[in-house]
């Protein structure tokens, strides 16, 4: 699957409602560009567009917890992505309407799938849609599709970050669930490699890693890439397992809502606020057991939501871009990941999730020096504590 070339010879699609000539888009994207009716449950700034490569054989791996993956059954077409629908739009007349919708766009995205013309189907999308469009473009990469020049080209056409689909935070669990199955073969040593030359070639905090809670790693797992991740420079974005029906996963449960939320809390702690990864205390499970910290700065990280909030590629203003509204909660749940910052009654939920008083050691903030996790104005969700946060015990 791995592929090498660098000479992008464009498809023929003929009648087939294929990409690059056609693509799917995610139904909160459908509603926010007008191509299905309807409204959000209620109203909230959405300009976070996402885009997905479309091929009548769909994506040739077969991740266990993937609703596109190839040995679930249904057509392509009827299949879902992280549980709703993605209809199917012609490319040009996306771009037209993201053309008219551009005051409003935040961060737009294409996700590959593993396909041999994916790669040059995405540089054909990201060059029509940044020769038209101006509102920064992120490429979900499917790694085996990719090479070091290939990631050159995508950059040379305009995309702005790259992301990398992760998920399983592991080198076990990638295998066992990526990598030895029906039509596996994706490997974790080659993740990596994409992702060390998307940083090199995008430079710091444009690459980021979708990580996964839930697919049987360990809450110390989590936390270590985080670290590892936050010393490259390099974003971890956070998903809930969702069980897609069907898939081979899809009989398991969903993510406990309190180890989610504690999550979502201490990888905000370390990415942040500047805690060092000793400050999180684990059982022999690796089960997050005690953060030591300022009762009074987690209350703070409670009270202002950003935490939990939905981990995305930004604005070009540095606010949160990319918002997947129900990607990782279904519309009647109370979301996993906020797509707005929560409201004082939602705030006051968050806290009961979290049963702190179980979590949290309190003691002085250690902290790490703040230029080995400092990030940029522009790329964080907002700004940071000033130096004085250990001071806040
Ligand atoms: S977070 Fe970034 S890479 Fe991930 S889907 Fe959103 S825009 Fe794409």
């Amino acid at each position: 699957m791995s592929a090498t070339a660098t000479t992008v010879e464009l498809p023929v699609t003929g009648d087939r409602q294929e990409s690059p000539e056609w693509v799917r888009i995610s139904y909160a994207s459908a509603l926010a560009l007008g191509f299905k009716s309807g409204r959000f449950s209620r109203p909230f700034p959405f300009g976070g567009i996402n885009l997905l490569l479309s091929y009548d054989r769909g994506c040739s791996s077969d991740c266990g917890y993937c609703g596109l993956a190839r040995n679930r059954p249904g057509e392509y077409e009827e299949k879902s992505f992280i549980r709703v629908e993605w209809p199917l739009v012609a490319t040009d007349e996306l771009i037209a309407r993201l053309v008219r919708h551009q005051a409003s766009l935040t961060r737009l995205c294409i996700s590959m799938v593993t396909h041999g013309r994916a790669f040059a189907d995405t540089l054909e999308i990201t060059r029509r849609i940044t020769a038209q469009v101006d509102a920064p473009l992120s490429l979900l990469v499917a790694p085996p599709t990719l090479n070091r020049d290939r990631l050159a080209a995508f950059r040379a056409a305009g995309a702005d970050m790259i992301g990398i689909g992760m998920d399983a935070v592991t080198e076990d669990l990638f295998a066992s669930l990526r990598t030895n199955v029906p039509q596996g073969g994706l490997r974790w040593d080659q993740y990596w490699s994409i992702v060390g030359h998307a940083r090199e070639i995008f430079g710091a905090w444009k690459v980021n890693c979708h990580t996964l809670v839930g697919l049987g790693e360990c809450d110390a797992d989590l936390l270590g890439i985080f670290d590892r991740l936050l010393d490259q420079e390099i974003f971890s974005y956070l998903f809930c397992f969702n069980p897609e029906p069907d898939s081979r996963m899809g009989h398991l449960p969903k993510t406990p809502l309190q180890r989610w939320r504690r999550i979502q809390l201490a990888k905000f702690l370390l990415e942040e606020r500047g805690l060092e990864l000793s400050a999180f205390g684990f059982d022999d499970d690796g089960t997050l057991s005690a953060i030591a910290a300022p009762r009074a700065l987690v209350e703070e990280v409670i009270a202002d939501g950003h935490a939990f909030m939905t981990n995305g590629c930004p604005s070009s203003g540095g606010e949160p871009g990319c918002t997947r509204p129900m990607g990782s909660w279904r519309p009647t749940e109370a979301p996993r990941d906020f797509p707005w910052k929560p409201t004082a009654a939602e705030t006051d939920g968050i806290r009961a999730d979290l049963a702190l008083d179980e979590l949290i050691r309190p003691a002085p903030a250690r902290t790490r020096p703040r230029e080995r996790w400092a990030p940029p104005a522009a790329g964080r969700v907002r700004a940071h504590v000033d130096s004085d946060q250990g001071e806040r015990a």
